[in-house]
Parts: structure tokens; sequence; C-alpha cells
């Protein structure tokens, strides 16, 4: 299916690894303009020299002050990617403060800052735009030791409802997609176990954890006008995991 993204200018977080770094290379293969913002300089530097052309942008996201300042001066924005965020998994009677605070300013805080940088440049150039943001079955299914995590997702799940709700008098239309499992740096940590990873297989219907190119179309569609009715929804891309 031909997206029509050629030419539009997009913002992906996490841009270093994994599904974010996919992401990143399926726009620029499809002649977007990429602002690929993450947290370890030689993570960019290798990106853009996979994909010339590429803006690199170095910040910690927990720190909304620095995120301001790195962003406030980035160009029109067309289409946004809030996918940067950290899987520190602790048994609830184990959480500590520090690793709280991280995932929700990683994963949950820094959505605010860096969408309302996008959306506030999209309503002044009165531009449509397109939001995603990367969640995960966890915001709607307990698995264990994800307390923090979850939390976090669950929130952006209805972040990204009242977004849509907010933001849709001005054509800007904001979702999630909700992955399963992916093998990833982060999946790799928390998924090798086999016995752990048996057993969430086991309640997945197709059978399998998610490969990255599945939640990258998924993304692509949702940021493309392909997608154009499509608002406030979570997509799961979770192979039947949350319909058990
Ligand atoms: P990943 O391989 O760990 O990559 C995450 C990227 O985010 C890295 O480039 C990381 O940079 C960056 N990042 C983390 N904290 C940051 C910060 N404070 N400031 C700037 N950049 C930061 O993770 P992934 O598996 O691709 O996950 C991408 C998204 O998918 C996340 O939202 C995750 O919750 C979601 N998800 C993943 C899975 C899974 O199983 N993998 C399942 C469901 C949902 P550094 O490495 O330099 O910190």
């Amino acid at each position: 299916m031909e997206l029509g993204l050629a030419g539009r200018r997009a913002l992906v977080t996490g841009a270093g690894k994994g599904i974010g770094r996919s992401t990143v290379q399926a726009l620029h293969a499809a002649g977007v303009h990429v602002v690929a913002v993450s947290r370890t300089q030689d993570d960019l530097d290798s990106l853009v020299r996979e994909c010339p052309g590429v803006e690199p942008v170095c910040v910690d996201l927990g720190d909304w002050e620095a995120t301001e300042r790195a962003l406030g001066g980035v160009g029109p924005v067309d289409l946004l990617v809030n996918n940067a965020a950290v899987a520190q998994l602790q048994p609830f009677l184990g959480i500590t403060k520090e690793a709280f605070d991280t995932t929700f300013n990683v994963n949950l805080r820094a959505v605010i800052p860096v969408s309302q940088i996008v959306a506030r440049g999209l309503i002044a150039r009165k531009a449509p735009g397109s939001i995603v943001n990367v969640s995960s079955v966890a915001s709607q299914r307990a698995l264990m030791h994800h307390s923090a995590y979850s939390a976090a997702k669950a929130a952006m799940d209805m972040l990204t409802k009242v977004m849509a709700l907010e933001l849709a008098p001005h054509k800007i239309r904001v979702n999630a997609v909700n992955p399963t499992v992916v093998m990833t740096a982060m999946g790799k940590i928390n998924w090798s176990d086999p016995q752990k990873s048996r057993a969430m297989l086991g309640r997945i219907p197709l059978g399998r954890f998610a490969e990255v190119e599945n939640v990258v179309d998924v993304i692509l569609f949702l940021l493309s006008d392909r997608s154009g009715m499509t608002t406030g929804s979570t997509v799961p891309v979770d192979g039947g995991f949350l319909v058990t």
C-alpha cells in the first residue's frame, strides 16, 4: 500500500535502538525528513551514517527542561512518534522511587513537552498532523513485575485519547500502538528466560512474539493519511493476546 509519506517531516523519540531506530529507517526510506531524538550519541551517529539527512538530537527525555531546550528550535514537524521508554521491571514490593520516577518521566511525562512543541507548531502553521504513541499490551493486562511500566503505559493510553479529543479540531490525529513482546534490546533483557517467554507465548493465539517490522508497519499506517479517520485508538500488535 502506498502511504504517501514522501516530503513530510517526522520526529521519532527513542530513535537510537529497537523499534524507534527501525521506524526512522522506514520513514527515511519512504522519503520523509526525520528528526531522530535519543540519549546515546553513538547510536545517533551510526543512524545518520546509515540514513544521510536524518537530523539527530541527543537529549535525556526524562528531563523536561532539557527536552524543551533541545527541541524548542526544531523545524516544522508533521508526524510524531513518541516511542522512547525504559523497562526497569521490579516486583511490586521492591519498587524503588528512582525506578518509578525514571519510568514515569521517560515513558509518560516526556510525551507532553514533545507533543506540545509539535502540536503548537502544527496549529501555528494550520497544518494537519499525526501523532503515534508507542504503548504496550502491558497497559491492559497485568504482567508480573510490570507495576510501574504498566501504570505508565495505561496512563499513556488514556493520554492518547484525551490528546485525540483536544487536538481533533486542529486536524491532528493521535493514536497508540500496543505491541506484545518484541525481541529488541529491551525485549531481550526482560523475556530471554525460556520459562518466562514460554508462558507468555502460551497466551498469544498466533503463538509468536512480534517482529519489529510488525510494529513499524502499524506506526507508519497510523502516521499516514491512509488512517485518516482513525484517532484516539489503541491498536494492538499482539498476535491476539488481548482477546484472551
Ligand atoms: P529499546 O530497544 O530499549 O530502545 C529504546 C530507545 O529509547 C533507545 O534508543 C533508548 O536510548 C531510548 N531512550 C530510553 N530512554 C531515553 C531517554 N531518557 N531519553 C532519550 N531516549 C531514551 O526499546 P524498544 O523495545 O525498541 O521499545 C520501544 C517502545 O516499544 C517503548 O515505548 C517500549 O515500551 C515499547 N514496547 C516494547 C516492547 C518490547 O518487548 N520490546 C513491547 C511492547 C512495547 P538509550 O539506549 O541510549 O537509553
